[in-house]
């Protein structure tokens, strides 16, 4: 049953339009849609469309449950992930054995799934069509799109790097001291012992690097996604396929792991990805997802973040759509601080891993500390808002420095 407003119906094309048919739109749409809402969902491109961004965080278990999606279907578990050191043979593996399981996913056909479920479940969606703009008033919203104007009741953003809102309003602020740029490929016919190991567990290695480091996220079908994330500004001297190459080359590592094996499609640059969009809402709007901010793909949270961001503006935005409050440009307020204290987290620690030593500090020597490790291992796992996390609570009042690996206790 749609929303029954107390304005008339015919004003309005939609209660809520969201665009961005990614992770984060599609779980709003979804959610809204299953709560009765008229939902207009609009892509810019067609799925399946080729995402970067394919390991999983087990507390994104719980929202894949409430979308109504199984994902053990053409997805490899992901058990844990590694941390690996090759110049001193240092390593350090946080299992996800006593978590939600996760997966490592092929995002242009889980994307594309997210997308299919929501128009399952009541939202109606529409491929190869982008808001170009968004009018927010008073009285309604009206969102012009490349096709066609809609009126509705309330927007979402949630066009990922394309930060609709974000532009709009000059609100992102660019964070330049995490990852600066990302080179990646996969590999197919992965077929040596290493790989067959790899895929048995399904972690994901991150191999440290004087320059950043590289991830390797096993995949279905026996491929590889193999990435490069560096830490400074990219050179102007080496051409970025042969800086990708060398450092493929140099790590043992993968070296055992890609023999034999055949890149699917030539090495790939993402650049300048992390920053934060300071009017993350507003007068009948919202934005979710990367259109919220992004951080770093080191510790494998965007997707989790996508997904919880938009369940927030969702849960808050059914009763006001019931209610007519959605024009209270404060409607998300009260989630600020929750929202702040997951990313807050994320952030500190991402910093801790570029500026900090955190693996070196920490990581490698918590197997030495059973508190530690489980409470890395919560973090790893999205498990962001526990109340009894003492390292989460170092990292957020800055006094992780203080934190000391004592032994087992
Ligand atoms: C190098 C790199 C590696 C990463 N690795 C990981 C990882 O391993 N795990 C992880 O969880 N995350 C990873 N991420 C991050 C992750 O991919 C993103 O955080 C995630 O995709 C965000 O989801 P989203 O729905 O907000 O945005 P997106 O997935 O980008 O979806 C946004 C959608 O909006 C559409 N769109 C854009 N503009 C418009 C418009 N005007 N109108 C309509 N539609 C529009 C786009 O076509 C797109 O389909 C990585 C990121 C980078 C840069």
């Amino acid at each position: 049953m749609k929303t029954n407003l107390n304005r008339p119906k015919e004003a309005f094309d939609y209660d809520v339009v969201v665009a961005g048919g990614g992770p984060a739109g599609s779980t709003a749409a979804t959610l809204l849609a299953r709560y009765g809402h008229s939902v207009l969902l609009l892509e810019r491109d067609r799925h399946p469309r080729f995402h970067i961004g394919e390991s999983m965080l087990p507390n994104m278990t719980p929202i894949m449950d409430r979308l109504g999606m199984d994902w053990r279907e053409g997805n490899l578990r992901k058990q844990g992930a590694e941390f690996i050191d090759e110049s001193t043979a240092q390593r350090i593996r946080f299992s996800f054995a006593s978590q939600a399981p996760t997966y490592q996913v092929e995002r242009a056909r889980f994307d594309a799934r997210l997308f299919e479920n929501a128009a399952r479940q009541g939202a109606d969606t529409r491929q190869n069509e982008a808001i170009v703009k968004v009018d927010c008033q008073a009285d309604g919203v009206t969102a012009t799109s490349s096709r066609s104007i809609h009126r509705c009741r309330y927007f979402i953003d949630a066009t990922g790097r394309g930060i609709l809102m974000g532009r709009a309003h000059k609100s992102i602020r660019r964070l330049d001291n995490l990852g600066r740029f990302a080179l990646y490929s996969c590999y197919g016919n992965a077929g040596s012992p290493a790989a067959a190991r790899l895929f048995e567990t399904g972690i994901i290695q991150i191999v440290l690097l004087d320059i950043g480091w590289l991830w390797i996220i096993p995949l279905t079908g026996r491929r590889l996604s193999i990435g490069l994330v560096v830490k400074t500004p990219r050179p102007q001297d080496v051409a970025s396929h042969e800086l990708f190459q060398r450092s493929i080359e140099r790590s043992p590592t993968l070296t055992e792991l890609l023999d034999g094996a055949e890149p699917i499609f030539q090495h790939r640059v993402e650049a300048d990805f992390s920053y934060i969009n300071r009017k993350r809402h507003g007068l009948r709007y919202a934005c979710c997802g990367d259109a919220a901010g992004f951080l770093d793909p080191v510790f494998s949270s965007g997707v989790f973040f996508a997904a919880k961001s938009a369940e927030m503006i969702a849960d808050r935005l059914h009763p006001a759509l019931i209610e007519g409050r959605e024009g209270d440009p404060n409607l998300h307020l009260p989630d600020n601080a929750v929202y702040e204290h997951g990313f807050q987290t994320m952030h500190r620690m991402i910093e801790r891993f570029y500026h900090s030593g955190l693996v070196y500090n920490l990581f490698f020597e918590a197997d030495r500390d059973r508190r530690i490790k489980t409470e890395v291992t919560c973090l790893l796992a999205g498990d962001l808002w526990s109340e009894n996390n003492f390292f989460q609570q170092g990292l957020l009042t800055g006094r992780c420095g203080n934190f000391q690996v004592t032994g087992d206790r």
